[in-house]
């Protein structure tokens, strides 16, 4: 089944007198626990497509489905509603709660948007602090961890509700490239193991190999390419290469 189905999607931004054309017409479909990424230089519309992906913005034209919603034909409330109840987002600069500690920041969703009772957001937040390997750091405060500490926080965040989608616009922009593997390596064995869809974007050709189908951006339009040997095969030799000049 589609998590994700695009018809004739068109973007247009106002641009002085005139009109610019980020997204120009384009189909794709992403199914249910995909490992995907939206792949472009700067401005090619990566983060146009994952807004209005998780309704953030809305498309000029076309049709855009997600998780079997009609997204156009939702107002700004039932589209926060939806957003809340069915994505997850994983931000490029991370986004913690400075105030909040680790475990804190993880059980904020739970807490302020989906009002878990005490005992199941323990339960859930404990979990997914092991499964991305930040329990050692549950009383620690953003400040005081490293930047791919903050991306796994991020992750296990997003991923707290149980979204059936996560969306994650460059969400190893600002990490070296050992920790960016590691991170969609993580990514990845979280789809695995919860069934959610992944959907990155990234300019990173180190990245992109990581995911099994790319949707390249060009001149505001999209070309799909399958990867037969997506990583968990991330080249191991380069990674430790990466590691040694660290
Ligand atoms: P990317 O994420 O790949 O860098 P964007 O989706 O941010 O690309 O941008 C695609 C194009 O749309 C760019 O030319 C950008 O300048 C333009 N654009 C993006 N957001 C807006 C906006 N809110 N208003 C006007 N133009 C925008
Ligand atoms: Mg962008």
């Amino acid at each position: 089944m589609s998590i994700v189905h695009a018809t004739a999607l068109c973007k247009n931004y106002p641009a002085g007198d005139q009109t610019l054309t980020a997204i120009q017409s384009v189909d794709f479909d992403i199914p249910e626990g995909a490992f995907v990424s939206f792949v472009g230089p700067s401005g090619s519309g990566k983060s146009t497509l994952l807004n209005m992906i998780g309704c953030l913005d809305q498309p000029t034209s076309g049709e855009l489905i997600v998780a079997q919603t009609d997204t156009g034909r939702l107002n700004r409330e039932q589209a926060a509603q939806f957003r809340g109840e069915t994505i997850g987002f994983i931000f490029q600069d991370f986004n913690l709660i400075p105030v909040l500690n680790v475990y804190e920041n993880i059980e904020y969703p739970l807490l302020m948007v989906h009002n878990w009772p005490k005992p199941e957001r323990q339960e859930r937040v404990q979990a997914l602090m092991k499964a991305v390997g930040i329990h050692e750091q549950a009383n620690k405060y953003p400040s005081q961890l490293s930047g791919g500490q903050k991306q796994r926080v991020a992750i296990a965040r997003a991923l707290a509700s149980k979204p059936k989608l996560v969306l994650a616009d460059e969400p190893t922009a600002n990490l070296d490239h050992a920790t960016a593997y590691r991170i969609i390596e993580l990514m990845k064995q979280m789809r695995d193991e919860f069934g959610t869809t992944f959907i990155f974007s990234t300019h990173d050709s180190k990245i992109m190999n990581a995911a099994e189908t790319l949707f390249i951006l060009e001149d505001g339009k999209l070309r799909q390419e399958h990867q037969t040997s997506p990583a968990g095969k991330i080249d191991s030799n380069a990674l430790q290469q990466e590691e040694k000049s660290l």
